[in-house]
């Protein structure tokens, strides 16, 4: 398969849904941890906020920019993780990284919703961290509350 090809196939399921509507976009009056994340090698930037209430994550929105990929799976992590402990977002979290990484098992994990769209990034290795991205900011803000704990 082509990069081209392998592209549409990713694009077609996830930008129609998620890239054209994303419903955490926008910002919150109160956050409890805001991140900036940027992937260089592909120029995507996301601004990330995360409000917590205890060990749940409350409400999150994120702003930015960048390749479809980066603000469509922005888009689903955030529709993933409201609600959700900590805990339960580390065992989504690393499912989806073995799944970008092309692991076929979790590419068939019912457990991970609508994230398996974003399965077919794993036949585009430079696009793995454009999937990861606001994942990866999602990790950074838990330290920072953790930090700010202490
Ligand atoms: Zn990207």
């Amino acid at each position: 398969m082509t990069e081209r090809s392998a592209l549409d196939e990713v694009y077609q399921a996830v930008i129609l849904k998620h890239y054209r509507n994303a419903k955490h976009r926008g910002e919150l009056a109160e956050p409890d941890a805001v991140v900036p994340m940027r992937n260089p090698v592909c120029g995507d930037d996301i601004l990330l906020q995360v409000q917590v209430d205890g060990d749940r994550i409350q409400d999150i929105r994120f702003s930015g920019h960048g390749c479809a990929i980066s603000q469509a799976a922005a888009s689903m992590m955030s529709e993933h993780a409201v609600g959700k402990s900590w805990d339960e977002i580390h065992a989504v979290a690393a499912r989806f990284r073995d799944m970008v990484h092309g692991d076929e098992t979790a590419a068939r994990d019912k457990t991970l919703g609508d994230l398996r769209a974003l399965s077919g990034v794993a036949k585009l290795p430079r696009r793995v961290k454009c999937a990861m991205l606001a994942w990866d900011a999602l990790e950074e803000a838990e330290k920072k509350l953790g930090d700010s704990r202490e």
